[in-house]
């Protein structure tokens, strides 16, 4: 019978191992490994390699599908001595991953050479299980999770657009909700401002979202202002610190004002509109991409303006628009995937057919560009044609 040091001297001669050094170099390289940690919850909770995801031994086999389903990327195991990762890497390569390697050393190796670590604030056993569907995902896991919960989003409007993206921002854990809004529900709103009900009728928007919020996920605050955006309060608002904003507004002098504060307090702005079966998605991102005067210097003329009559919209088209608006935040606040900055997505709901509008910055931007003329608030009074809107301003929600 083969002892525990036999076998281990044994599958230490089937697979692949490398030092911490080695294993530093591949982090830093353009194409990383994924670096799974197999050590014990508490082990773990004490410190680990920044970036690392988290599959105990035990799971390892059950749950390796999840946090890596491409078998030909490579993966790094560790443990705390190199012991228990030389056994999983193994189990790997039986399970068909291609390019798999065990930290030499492991985690203790990895320390005494100095190398980064990471201690995890962490998720106590109540948000591991509301979260769970985060944490299985490599990208979002804990320190994912960790980093929603400090999010700070506000929402510009709790109409059809805003609806969908605070339940949503709400059900993935999103700490702290602002709702800027000055109505109050009523019954035209119900088909399709899905955070409102028949019993939250006369009450405000922003106090109905509260509630539907806090019933979705208590782990969540919500800031409620009951008033509409102007000059006059829009700092004050933005000084409470955001770190993105979400527009669903319905009129043009609220998009200016959301636009210019944006780009002077350095919060990313996610845009979004609809009418009747179109909506349109963007991300406008202060010092890297377009904002919204460099596509509309100015409002448009009076005869160009958007009709101020109530646009029709079919009920689900602001929850399409809405949920990619927090798709966009959501992604913002974790600094992962590719936004919509520079990209207008389209989304026709009769077709059923998306596309897509390559937006520039204008170096001549009155508020971005090189020179701006623009430095101070304009409050722009909101007038109307009969013209249907389109981007320059749409009516929403
Ligand atoms: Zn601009």
């Amino acid at each position: 019978m083969p002892s525990y040091h036999d076998l281990l001297q044994q599958v230490r001669a089937e697979i692949e191992e490398i030092d911490a050094a080695a294993a530093r170099d591949l982090i830093a390289s353009t194409e990383p490994p994924l670096l799974v940690d197999v050590r014990e919850g508490d082990e773990w909770s004490e410190g680990h390699i920044p970036g690392a995801v988290h599959v105990p031994r035990g799971f390892l086999e059950s749950r390796i599908e999840q946090v890596a389903p491409d078998r030909s990327r490579p993966v790094v195991l560790y443990c705390a001595g190199g012991s228990r990762s030389a056994f999983a890497a193994k189990t790997l390569a039986e399970l068909g991953y291609e390019r798999v390697s065990s930290l030499a050393g492991g985690f203790t190796d990895w320390k005494r050479n100095g190398f980064p670590v990471q201690v995890p604030q962490s998720l106590d056993a109540t948000k591991r299980r509301r979260y769970s569907r985060h944490l299985l995902i490599p990208e979002v896991g804990e320190e994912g999770q960790l980093k929603l919960l400090d999010s700070r989003v506000l929402l510009i409007g709790a109409g059809g657009l805003g609806s969908p993206a605070a339940l949503y921002l709400a059900a993935a854990g999103v700490g702290t909700i602002g709702i800027v809004d000055d109505d109050r529900v009523d019954e035209t709103n119900l088909q399709r401002q899905i955070a409102h009900s028949t019993q939250t009728l006369g009450e405000w928007k922003a106090e109905s979202a509260q509630r539907t919020i806090q019933a979705l996920n208590p782990d969540v605050e919500v800031v409620p202002y009951l008033e509409r955006l102007t000059s006059e309060n829009i700092d004050r608002i933005l000084d409470d610190g955001w770190d993105v904003i979400v527009d669903g507004a319905d009129n043009f002098p609220t998009r200016y004002l959301v636009n210019d504060a944006s780009i002077w307090h350095g919060v990313p702005v996610v845009h979004g509109s609809i009418y009747r079966f179109e909506g349109q998605v963007t991300v406008f991102k202060p010092q890297e991409g377009p904002c919204y005067r460099c596509l509309f210097p100015q409002p448009p003329p009076p005869e160009l303006a958007p009709s101020c009559a109530e646009g029709g919209v079919l009920g689900v088209l602001p929850g399409i628009v809405g949920s990619l608006q927090a798709n966009e935040a959501l992604k913002l606040c974790l600094g992962i995937g590719e936004t919509l900055a520079g990209r207008l997505l389209l989304f026709d709901a009769l077709s059923t057919e998306f596309s897509e509008v390559t937006l520039r910055r204008d170096p001549s931007c009155p508020v971005c560009g090189d020179n701006p003329t623009i430095t101070e608030y304009v409050d722009y009074v909101e007038f109307c044609s009969g013209r249907p809107s389109d981007v320059a301003g749409a009516a929403h929600a």
